[in-house]
């Protein structure tokens, strides 16, 4: 028999659990289940490590929600939607306290209440964290709170379509990759939380996982993904490995310093320094690099990394705040952090963009038009708090608060819905013959080949700086690599653990995301937030303070646009 649930969430990161954990406390009779590529503990949440927004006002007394609003709308560049940035920053000091009830254990400060940290782009220390394993601590409480509502996990289950008909979303395929076995899943509701895209780039913070599958489904269906152009470069990865070294640390006052030994941000936004948003700060340092000012491994100018100088923190101070960051840089690269400065350079870390969604998380199909029984939250969906450049804190706090509110609407929305009916036999079918096409074909290409030759198109054509000849180029040699996508050659053929299978289904999210990047990208003529155009250097708000919407085709991507609220600050020019 087809596999039904009244909810189906793709997604064991914050934001798919936390939706659970809604559902199931709105009303305890519904049946949902969450399925994950991995075990939902290891998805990239996990991973998250500075902490999470909300004007608690523990340390700062003068915090407020509208100050955190402010921050967040400024932090976009003026293209966060405001309706759904109050919601964020307005629920914060709730879903905070309501994880901790849950059992998240947060760092405290010696009174006993949740301590709070400085954060790049937010004008007071707001940031509750759980020493620098914030997504940690959050996720695993959340994953025992799913088994303690009875919520069905399916683990290691890889989801390839969306099933979506009428402009209705009836449920989802998939297959286990334990052995092979294909699923049709109906429900009466489908929800992606399925993460990032961080693998379109050669360089990450990102897990192996984030490949942005949900993004590739949902746009495979016909529904338009937003503002794809504004793609987040992290300041402080390590170099050369690329994985992050928490904004935590320079929140608790570490310095970044060019190879004449200057504190360089005083250039770039000296009243913030080197806790100015991450667009400003990754900008300034690919700046300094190019300009001769990087550091070499010998110490030597003219390298492709700056210092982030934590040494006058103190021993005491490093161990107690940021312990995992210093394990970090001693484990991979050799650097102790107490006598040695980090090595880093900006490492791609966040998608602003998404999956349009309403402030109850339900897709939009265009700006004016829902699509029914489909939802979507998380760093995959873009309900817009983040607009052109997202704050660090606050995504994590939008997987939490959006999770929740998706959750509560996914909930009213099934109350007294039937099952969809679904043709199983001809999704498996379909399903199948794609699986059996790439087993067999006689391809002549790697995936791995492939994969890198693709992300480093990416990297090299859209990354910090771009222009019109650049992106153009990059998707000529884009639209060379999907070519020989069909003539890709899989050396396990077998059902069990089949990797280099997902390898290859994911490689297909990746080119098609990538290419959504490329066509937004060169259709924004100006630079906005993350987005920074040599071509088009200034922000044009008389033409393009509004969101893109992007709709795939096979035959290419068509881009329309749609308007931002605005509705508590007007755009002013953007300075710290
Ligand atoms: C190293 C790092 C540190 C960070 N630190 C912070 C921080 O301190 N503060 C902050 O606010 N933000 C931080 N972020 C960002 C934040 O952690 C993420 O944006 C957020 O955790 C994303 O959560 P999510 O629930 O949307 O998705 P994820 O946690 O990425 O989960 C995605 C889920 O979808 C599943 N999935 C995906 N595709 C499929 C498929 N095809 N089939 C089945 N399952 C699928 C995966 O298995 C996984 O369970 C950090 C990010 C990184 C990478």
């Amino acid at each position: 028999m087809m596999l039904q649930h009244d909810v189906i969430i793709v997604g064991g990161g914050l934001a798919g659990c936390r939706a659970a954990v809604e559902i199931s406390r709105t009303n305890p009779s519904l049946n949902v289940a969450v399925v994950a590529k991995s075990h939902p503990i290891r998805s990239h949440s996990v991973a998250a490590q500075g902490g999470m927004a909300a004007s608690l006002k523990n340390v700062d007394p003068e915090d407020s929600w509208e100050a955190h609003a402010f921050d967040t709308v400024k932090g976009s560049d003026y293209l966060a939607d405001q309706d759904a940035v109050a919601i964020l920053t307005q629920e914060a000091p709730d879903v905070v306290i309501d994880l901790e009830h849950l059992g998240v254990l947060f760092s405290r400060l010696t009174d006993g209440r949740i301590a709070q940290r400085a954060f790049g782009g937010h004008s007071h220390n707001r940031t509750c964290y759980a020493a620098d394993k914030t997504g940690h601590a959050i996720l695993h409480e959340l994953v025992n709170n799913l088994r303690r509502y009875g919520v069905q996990i399916y683990e290691e289950w890889y989801v390839m379509r969306l099933i979506l008909e009428d402009g209705q979303a009836k449920g989802l395929v998939m297959f286990h990759i334990v052995d092979g076995k294909i699923e049709v899943v109906r429900a009466k509701a489908v929800m992606f939380a399925t993460g990032g895209y961080g693998r379109v780039y050669n360089t990450t913070s990102n897990d192996y996982a984030s490949t942005g599958d949900g993004l590739a489904m949902t746009a495979i269906a016909g529904l338009p993904l937003e503002d794809m152009e504004f793609v987040q470069f992290h300041p402080t990865g390590l170099y050369p490995v690329g994985v992050l070294i928490s904004e935590a640390v320079r929140g608790e006052g570490a310095y970044l310093i060019n190879a004449e030994g200057d504190r360089f941000m005083a250039n770039y936004a000296p009243s913030r320094m080197e806790l100015a948003p991450r667009d400003i700060t990754s900008r300034a340092i690919a700046y300094e690099i190019r300009a001769g000012r990087g550091i070499n491994p010998d110490g030597s100018a003219g390298g492709q990394f700056v210092y982030l100088d934590l040494r006058h923190l103190g021993k005491e101070k490093i161990m107690s705040r940021v312990p995992f960051c210093w394990e970090e840089a001693h484990r991979l690269v050799g650097v102790d952090a107490v006598t040695q400065p980090m090595p880093v350079r900006p490492t791609i870390h966040y998608c602003m963009g998404g999956i349009p969604v309403n402030t109850n998380g339900q897709v939009r199909s265009s700006a004016d038009n829902l699509v029914d029984g489909f939802f979507a939250a998380g760093e995959t969906s873009c309900v817009s708090v983040h607009g052109a450049n997202r704050l660090g804190s606050n995504s994590l706090l939008e997987c939490v608060v959006y999770g929740k509110r998706t959750g509560a609407s996914i909930a009213r929305y099934v109350h007294n819905r039937k099952l969809p009916s679904v043709d199983e036999q001809r999704y498996i079918a379909e399903a199948k013959q794609q699986i059996q096409s790439l087993l067999e074909q006689p391809g002549k290409y790697r995936i791995n080949q492939i994969r890198q030759e693709f992300q480093d198109t990416m990297t090299q054509y859209c990354g910090v700086f771009r222009t019109e000849e650049l992106m153009r180029e990059g998707l000529q040699k884009l639209a060379e690599l999907q070519q020989q996508y069909p003539q890709i050659y899989l050396d396990d053929k077998g059902n069990c653990w089949n990797t280099e299978l997902v390898e290859a289904l994911e490689l297909q999210s990746l080119m098609l995301v990538g290419q959504t990047i490329l066509a937004s990208a060169l259709n924004r003529q100006e630079s906005r937030g993350a987005h920074f155009r040599e071509d088009f250097q200034q922000r044009d708000d008389g033409n393009l303070l509004k969101h893109t919407m992007a709709y795939y085709s096979p035959t290419g991507i068509d881009i329309q646009y749609m308007p931002v609220v605005i509705n508590m600050f007007e755009a002013k020019e953007r300075k710290y």
